[in-house]
């Protein structure tokens, strides 16, 4: 596999220069400065580079073993997690009270892109834990928050999250597995669930799984769905693992990429778990892990994405092939890096503007959070849940194109296994399938948030982008021409786009839902225009040197010439409605 560099320098432009990390301050952390953030990315990346990027290849190959009802992880994936737990890498954005760094989760989200962009099946494991640990951290009570939390991050114990049953995918309401209240009011938890991440490994001494199951006065559908606490091994009055719980691996599954992480079949056969939050009230409470797995989920598509644009780029430096039209680069050679085509210009340009674009923008949404979270700053938390449906799917379709793209540029060598594409590839595609299919994620973008709190959300989104457009114009004429006027046009696509929706909505639902993907894609280019427009005008006055900021600029120029105007078409397949999409009788496929 070949070596991965952390791209600190683009991420503390991101974090310093586009979004003020120092200057604004984040409510509790003001005094981030750049040599705080410098010095943990720096570090973060040592460990990528030299530790996690290298296993990454023996986790593909090896993949996870499961031998007598346990699994075990590929070589060297657990002294690995030993040196993420070691360095305080699980600890991050945890709460003080429980053992945690508390530092804004704007920096530990700059610091998953570097671990997940190394090997995203090993950094899942932990992805999972922080996930659970924020289910237990919102909805926990207190005895619950002392005895899991400390654990989780200190990266002794690690976290899951069950939903999923052979009859029961995205309709949660289908679920089976029951819980039975016992007169010590614990609760034991029957029946299998399946494709369960790092249900079973060995990696850490115990696994707290979050099990969604019904009670058996439950009312039917998603409204009667609990939330349970089941781990693998009972806390013992000490609190450490004592007793092994009925829980089980009952195998694993065969599939197309992330090899090195466990997706386990979980066979639940009245194990002991305690309820987390309220009866009939699971759902919800799972959803505080969703949303932020949603995010991470976003963050790995581009974060693939990254890995492969490095890949590519480098081979496209050394391939020599053909010659430059417009005069030999290499005349010492056969003939010139392959760099020098224009097709390959393309390729690698999408790649460019795809990744950093989706970089600034799974920041800002980190940055949303931090507002939200320490400050109570309830503008931001609904513009996070407006998004988080949009990152999760667009930068996960787009982060897959990516790593295909970058497969393109080296061509055979790219599809052969040695330089090391093809696994990004099919690591890559699961991002666009878990955590409910992106498909999923259009309708909840349609369905929920648009209209959510009176459309407040979506008015705010709106505001902001019109606002930064009237802040800007007029001053350079340059930079309306090449940004704020195709962000102004790709704006009215949006609003056109958004007016259709709402009359559908309510006259013709249909017509709303079969354009609901080209909505979500066509927010998300708005969204990467803004970051795109906000990076420019960033480079403008930066201190970063000369041809960093040409290179930033001249990207997003590329950005919103050639992708953005995705828009227009979008739009136009929206107005089409449900008529071509539905046209057929079942009968005729
Ligand atoms: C490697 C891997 C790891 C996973 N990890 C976990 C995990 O840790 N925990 C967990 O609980 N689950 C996990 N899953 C399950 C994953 O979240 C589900 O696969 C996903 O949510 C989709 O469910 P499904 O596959 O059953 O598809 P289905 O729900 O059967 O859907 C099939 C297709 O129909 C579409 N569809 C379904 N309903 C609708 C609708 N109402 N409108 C429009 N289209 C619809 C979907 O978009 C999809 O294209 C994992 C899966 C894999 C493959």
């Amino acid at each position: 596999m070949p070596s991965y560099t952390a791209p600190v320098r683009d991420m503390m432009f991101v974090l310093h220069d586009v979004l003020g990390a120092d200057r604004h301050g984040i409510p509790g952390n003001e005094e981030l400065d750049r040599d705080t953030t410098a010095a943990i990315l720096t570090e973060a990346a040592k460990l990528a580079e030299t530790v996690l990027a290298p296993l990454n290849r023996t986790g593909d190959t090896q993949g996870c073993r499961f031998e007598n009802a346990t699994v075990r992880t590929p070589e060297g994936f657990r002294a690995a997690f030993d040196a993420l737990r070691e360095g305080g890498w699980t600890a991050l954005d945890c709460d003080p009270a429980y053992g945690g760094q508390g530092l804004p989760h704007l920096i530990s989200t700059a610091a998953s892109e570097i671990f997940s962009a190394a090997n995203m099946a090993f950094y899942m494991y932990q992805g999972l834990t922080h996930g659970a640990y924020n289910a237990i951290h919102a909805h926990g009570s207190a005895a619950q928050k002392a005895l899991y939390l400390p654990k989780m991050v200190a990266g002794r114990w690690s976290g899951t999250m069950n939903l999923t049953e052979p009859q029961c995918g995205t309709d949660l309401g289908l679920i089976r597995t029951r819980a039975e209240p016992q007169p010590d009011g614990s609760y034991r938890i029957t029946g299998q669930k399946i494709w369960i991440s790092a249900g079973e490994h060995d990696l850490t001494e115990n696994i707290v799984h979050l099990v969604l199951a019904r009670l058996p006065d439950a009312p039917e559908g998603v409204r009667g769905i609990s939330l349970f606490i089941v781990p693998k091994y009972l806390p013992g009055p000490d609190g450490e693992p004592g007793a092994r719980n009925a829980v089980s691996c009952a195998g694993l599954e065969n599939k197309m990429g992330i090899h090195g992480n466990a997706t386990c079949v979980m066979q639940y056969d009245g194990a002991v778990g305690e309820m987390l939050g309220a009866p009939h009230a699971g759902l919800r409470a799972m959803f505080t892990m969703m949303n932020e797995a949603r995010l991470s989920v976003g963050l790995q598509g581009y974060a693939q994405g990254a890995r492969a644009y490095q890949m590519a780029l480098e081979f496209a430096r050394n391939r020599l092939q053909g010659r430059a039209l417009t005069g030999a680069r290499n005349p010492e050679g056969p003939a010139d890096p392959i760099l020098v085509h224009a097709d390959v210009r393309r390729m690698l340009m999408e790649q460019k503007a795809l990744v950093e674009g989706g970089r600034a923008l799974v920041f800002w949404g980190a940055a949303l959070i931090d507002r939200a979270r320490r400050a109570e700053d309830r503008e931001a938390e609904a513009l996070i849940s407006l998004l988080t449906p949009v990152i999760k799917a667009f930068l996960t379709d787009k982060g897959f194109e990516t790593t295909v793209l970058a497969q393109q540029v080296p061509g055979g060598a790219g599809y052969v296994r040695d330089s090391g594409l093809e696994q990004i590839v099919r690591d890559a595609r699961i991002t666009m399938i878990y955590e409910g299919t992106n498909g999923i994620q259009a309708l909840d973008l349609v369905g929920r948030k648009l209209g959510a709190d009176g459309g407040k959300a979506v008015m705010a989104f709106l505001a902001l982008v019109t606002g930064f457009i009237a802040e800007h114009q007029g001053q350079d004429s340059d930079f309306d021409a090449g940004f704020l006027t195709p962000l102004a046009a790709a704006l009215e696509d949006l609003g056109a786009a958004l007016r259709y929706m709402q009359t559908a909505g309510s006259t013709a639902p249909l017509d709303a839902l079969s354009g609901a993907s080209d909505l979500l894609h066509l927010f998300g280019h708005v969204c990467l225009g803004l970051m795109w427009a906000r990076m420019a005008q960033a480079a403008a006055v930066s201190a970063e040197d000369a041809a960093f900021c040409a290179a930033k600029i001249a990207t997003g120029r590329f950005y919103m010439a050639r992708l953005l105007p995705a828009t227009r078409l979008h739009l136009a397949r929206i107005e089409t409605g449900a008529a071509p999409v539905m046209a057929l009788d079942e009968e005729a496929f």
